[in-house]
């Protein structure tokens, strides 16, 4: 399958890592001149629990220098830069391309559209951990799933195309109709273990040494959920209250990516997390007052580290 991947960071770079490896033809579409650079010299240097190796089959480029309309392109930059990541590539989306996004958060299927007809864009969640270790040079330890279906939720024959395309990869891909499900309880565990850390500095294990600190976690998804379920979404509050204590006890160390990014002095996807519940929490006349603050707190924290 022709494959461009637009926003080609860890989880791009991982991803179509393992598509060339497996014989499609696939295009990283990236800004990071260092990393453009990095792969054009050696190839992507990946490292998987399997070994660690540099995939050279593949060609990488910077938005306006793509030419060639792909059949799928996939979006992986952070959420907050979806809009403007379909804007450097819009002249690759012809009639006949599909836009898939794997990305985290809510409001990309509205910007997508805004590029894309309703019947050529796919949404999923993918659990597969990445991360960019240097320019060119992507580590991927551990396994995960993708999950996807057609964003207008009917039937499409392109979604089992894709599904077999990504598991021939070894992504381990299914289609699933539960897939908003999945999105909204990837969101509500976001929501609270990535704004609790950007604020408090806590890496996740830590948000165990008090018991508000896990607390706090807990209220931030039965309060995102409820607006799932308000929806007529069928997420699980137990099974992702669940995942959030698990993640607390295990994650020993683990700094999520909100937490980096504020150290790092970089904008957060704390709109599409937080700010998206709380946002479709208001058309109900909802109120989320846990994750509200949380947003706030998060935001004065973003403006701090990029003043
Ligand atoms: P990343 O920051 O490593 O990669 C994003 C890339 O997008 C960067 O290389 C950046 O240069 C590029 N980019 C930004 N603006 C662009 C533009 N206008 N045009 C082209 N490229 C542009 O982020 P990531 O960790 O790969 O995450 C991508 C998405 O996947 C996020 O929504 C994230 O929440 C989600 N996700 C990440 C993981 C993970 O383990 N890293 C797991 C699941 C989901």
């Amino acid at each position: 399958m022709k494959i461009a991947i637009v926003g080609a960071g860890a989880m791009g770079s991982m991803f179509g890592g393992l598509l060339a490896e497996c014989g499609n033809d696939v295009t990283l579409i990236d800004i990071n001149d260092a990393h453009i650079g990095a792969i054009r010299s050696n190839g992507l240097r990946l490292v998987t629990d399997s070994s660690d190796r540099y995939v050279k089959a593949l060609k990488v480029c910077r938005p306006e220098e793509a030419r060639e309309q792909p059949e799928l392109l996939v979006v992986f930059t952070k959420t907050l830069h979806t809009g403007a990541a379909l804007q450097g590539v819009r002249h690759l989306i012809g009639p006949d391309v599909h836009v898939l996004s794997l990305q985290n958060g809510l409001g990309n299927v509205e910007k997508i559209s805004e590029f894309a007809v309703a019947e050529r864009i796919l949404i999923g969640v993918t659990t597969w951990p990445a991360d960019m270790v240097a320019p060119g040079h992507v580590h991927s330890h551990g396994k995960g799933v993708v999950r996807l279906m057609a964003a207008d939720g009917n039937v499409r024959s392109i979604v089992s195309v894709v599904s077999e395309t990504l598991s021939a990869a070894g992504l381990q891909c299914s289609s699933d109709a539960t897939v908003w499900a999945a999105i909204w309880e990837k969101v509500a565990f976001n929501a609270a273990l990535n704004s609790i850390c950007a604020v408090s500095g806590c890496t996740v294990d830590q948000l165990g040494l008090t018991t508000e600190g896990s607390r706090l976690a807990e209220q931030v998804v039965v309060e995102v959920l409820s607006v799932a379920q308000r929806l007529g979404i069928e997420v699980d509050p137990a099974k992702c209250k669940a995942n959030v204590a698990g993640a607390i006890a295990q994650h020993k160390g683990h700094k999520p990516s909100m937490l980096q990014d504020v150290q790092a002095g970089r904008r957060t996807e704390i709109e599409a997390i937080n700010g998206a519940a709380v946002t479709t929490a208001e058309r109900f006349n909802m109120k989320l007052p846990t994750t509200e603050t949380l947003l706030s707190l998060v935001r004065l924290v973003e403006a701090r580290a990029m003043a």
